[in-house]
């Protein structure tokens, strides 16, 4: 009987040397594939820093895994699908099983399915042990659920995996969650003095690369000049400790602040490492309360830092595998508009969004409220289609795969599976933006103003939603609240900010 011919395909955001893709590998018989596809560059109009880091890390991974003696076939730039590319070799080496790691897109994971098929091979795809929860386990949780909500599952999780529980079994410190100390804008002075999360310069792979990228994709969105990010699991390593020692102290308290030219304040910058697989989440959290201890840390700072990770990072990937292939195509409100070109080139008269969308072009990166309360709410409130919007997600962010960034877009920022897993739209004017950061003072317009010359777009916006959307918003407790503040419009005052948000909508672009 002749032995089966194994391939194992790892796929670029599956680079761990531990993943359970190898835990049986036979390197006498067995191979690797790795495939950097210029259609996975393409297929949206991808950032050129998010493309140099998937391909920096590849090739570094590469490197490692040669340097462990296997057996690997590494293509590069390759003009076929990663499909196509499997096909090849699978018929010209006559493999008969195929390991993987279940892909972060929902896409790839039935075309692989179906090459499986059409091949007859024997397929093994493994779970991802890169999360908590399994997706077994996520669906097991939702069956039956009438309201889908985080809390409950974060909770959940915190039990399960016994983090920050007491001795008696109960939430350390008293309470599941210190929302009320999080969240504080930066004094009015501004930020004052913030560590710098830690960068890597370009070492030879990476300046080789960064030279690849601008020239086979010199039309792509964002710049590569302050390309920084880690590459190597060594790097990610050393960026972990280096934010829970210096930068995990302020986390909590100004996570939802803004401010000019502050494109990452106390945040982590861990998303591309963490999805990247560079990083495991079992060891950031254990790395954080370790330091919870070591340095004092403020319990709020790291119940609101794990809440993240154990909490939204899983929750979402189980709503991505449980709704898809439906939550690519929902749109609640049947929202049309066209995504403003200035998405693309942050020129743009509303500071907040110039500010967001320019650091956005400048490093692939904005922080949660930005990308959340700047661009997802002025793309709801501004009626844009949202499989627009996704695909301007998932293109301009260094850290975005489909499992993570859909359910955000989609499901958090724009409402557009009808509030499956949130009770309310995330929707603010003008005023939200004010409180929380800097970006009204620099602005030609003013944030109290509803409709006019100098009304501020958000504001007009919000307004405008809200007496659309009156009876959606008045049918809920957590939403009445807000139309409430309707009634102190008068009737007059109502008519010109519907009138004034139909001219906005009309040409997005002049904004
Ligand atoms: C519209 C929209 C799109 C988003 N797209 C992506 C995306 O493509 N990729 C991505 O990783 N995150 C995405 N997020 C979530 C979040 O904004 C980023 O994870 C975070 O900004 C990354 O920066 P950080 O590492 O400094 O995070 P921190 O603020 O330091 O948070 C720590 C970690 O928690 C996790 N985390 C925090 N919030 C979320 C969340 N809502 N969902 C999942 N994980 C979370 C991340 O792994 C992050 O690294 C999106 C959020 C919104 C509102
Ligand atoms: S005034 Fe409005 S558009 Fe200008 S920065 Fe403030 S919120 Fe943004």
């Amino acid at each position: 009987m002749t032995s089966p011919k194994k391939l194992v395909l790892i796929l670029g955001d599956q680079l761990d040397l531990e993943s359970t893709a190898l835990a049986d590998f036979d390197a006498a018989n067995d191979q690797i594939l790795m495939v950097e596809s210029i259609h996975e560059a393409q297929y949206v109009w991808s950032h050129q820093a998010k493309i140099a880091l998937f391909i920096s890390a590849m090739r570094h991974f590469a490197r490692a895994l040669k340097d462990l003696n296997y057996p690997l076939t590494y293509i590069r730039n390759s003009n076929l699908s990663i499909i196509g590319v499997l096909k090849e070799k699978i018929l010209e080496d006559n493999i008969t099983h195929l390991v993987c790691i279940e892909p972060g897109e929902w896409r790839l994971k039935q075309e692989l399915l179906e090459l499986a098929d059409e091949l007859h091979l024997q397929l093994d795809m493994r779970e991802d042990k890169h999360f908590f929860c399994t997706q077994k386990e996520f669906q097991e949780w939702a069956v039956n659920k009438k309201e889908l909500r985080l809390e409950y599952f974060y909770r959940l999780m915190r039990k399960t995996h016994n983090i920050l529980i007491d001795a008696d079994g109960n939430p350390e410190g008293g309470q599941w969650n210190f929302d009320q100390d999080n969240r504080k804008p930066y004094p009015k002075k501004g930020p004052g003095i913030i560590d710098d999360p830690m960068m890597f310069e370009p070492d030879e792979i990476t300046q080789e690369v960064i030279e690849f990228v601008g020239k086979t994709y010199p039309d792509h969105p964002g710049s590569l000049e302050k390309f920084r990010w880690p590459v190597t699991r060594h790097q990610a390593l050393e960026a972990l400790h280096y934010f829970v020692e210096y930068r995990l102290r302020n986390f909590g308290i100004y996570q939802d602040a803004m401010w000019t030219n502050t494109p990452y304040g106390w945040h982590s910058i861990l998303s591309s490492s963490l999805n990247l697989k560079l990083l495991n989440p079992r060891e950031v959290i254990a790395a954080v309360l370790d330091a919870w201890k070591k340095y004092s840390l403020d319990l709020s700072t790291v119940e609101g830092f794990i809440r993240q990770i154990l909490g939204w990072r899983e929750f979402v990937r189980g709503m991505y595998y449980l709704d898809m292939p439906q939550m690519a195509e929902d749109n609640y409100y049947n929202h049309q508009n066209a995504l403003p070109q200035w998405y693309w080139n942050g020129k743009t008269n509303m500071a907040c969004m110039r500010d967001a969308i320019g650091q956005t072009l400048e490093y692939g990166y904005a922080h949660h409220i930005q990308r959340l309360m700047v661009t997802g709410n002025f793309a709801l409130l501004a009626e844009i289609l949202p499989s627009e919007v996704c695909e301007w997600y998932l293109a301009i962010y260094v850290d975005a795969i489909e499992w993570v960034e859909l359910p955000n877009t989609a499901g958090m920022a724009l409402f557009a599976n009808g509030g499956r897993f949130t009770s309310k739209p995330y929707i603010a004017s003008g005023a939200y933006i004010k409180r929380m950061s800097n970006y009204c003072d620099s602005c030609q317009y003013k944030p109290d103003v509803r409709f006019g010359e100098s009304a501020c777009p958000m504001t007009t916006l919000y307004w405008n939603f809200l007496i659309k959307h009156r009876e959606q918003f008045e049918s809920s407790p957590r939403t009445r609240l807000m139309t409430a503040n309707l009634k102190r419009i008068s009737d007059t005052d109502q008519k010109a900010i519907v009138q004034h948000a139909r001219r906005i909508l009309s040409d997005l672009n002049a904004l």
